[in-house]
């Protein structure tokens, strides 16, 4: 039942996002879709690596999702994170998490979203005050804090000892 309910759920999100895409004159078109699908399914930022390697099978070259994803980015799905010269891409629009700040590891490069609520509260605020005190208006933003993850720091300890 779980599953029928996940599948309406996400043929009403294609077809808003086909609609955009129409709208930008662009086909909506398989290999679009299967592109898209994997934001949907990944949850978390892909590079264009990543997703060429989980379509692979479905002969999408790396070319192919390189140029595609740049159109869902220039049209407003996805948003484009640079890291060390590496882009990554997450869904901006049907994000369970639309306002976020990133986190990223020196040692092992992972990219953490850091949306617990209380701190998305706090952003929100400091976004707020920002537009208040300059008098501007904010669309988006692109917060990268740069440290040592969890994991890294347990090694870390362990190495101390
Ligand atoms: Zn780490
Ligand atoms: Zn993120």
């Amino acid at each position: 039942m779980e599953g029928v309910k996940n599948n309406t759920l996400t043929k009403d999100k294609f077809s808003l996002i086909r609609k955009l895409i129409e709208k930008n004159g662009f086909k909506f078109t398989k290999q679009r879709k299967l592109i898209l699908e994997q934001f949907f399914l990944a949850d978390r930022h892909l590079s264009m690596e990543e997703i060429y390697q989980r379509l692979k099978e479905n002969n999408i070259g790396l070319a192919t999702v390189y140029r595609n994803v740049k159109i869902f980015s220039s049209i407003g799905i996805v948003k484009e994170i640079a890291v060390d010269g590496v882009s990554y891409y997450e869904l901006k629009i049907y994000s369970k998490k639309p306002l976020h700040i990133h986190f990223q590891c020196v040692k092992c490069n992972d990219i953490i979203d850091i949306d617990e609520k209380e701190i998305a509260l706090e952003y929100l605020k400091l976004n707020k005050t920002i537009e208040d005190i300059n008098d501007l208006k904010i669309y988006d933003a692109n917060i990268m804090f740069i440290g040592l993850c969890k994991r890294c720091r347990e090694v870390n300890k362990c190495q101390d000892r």
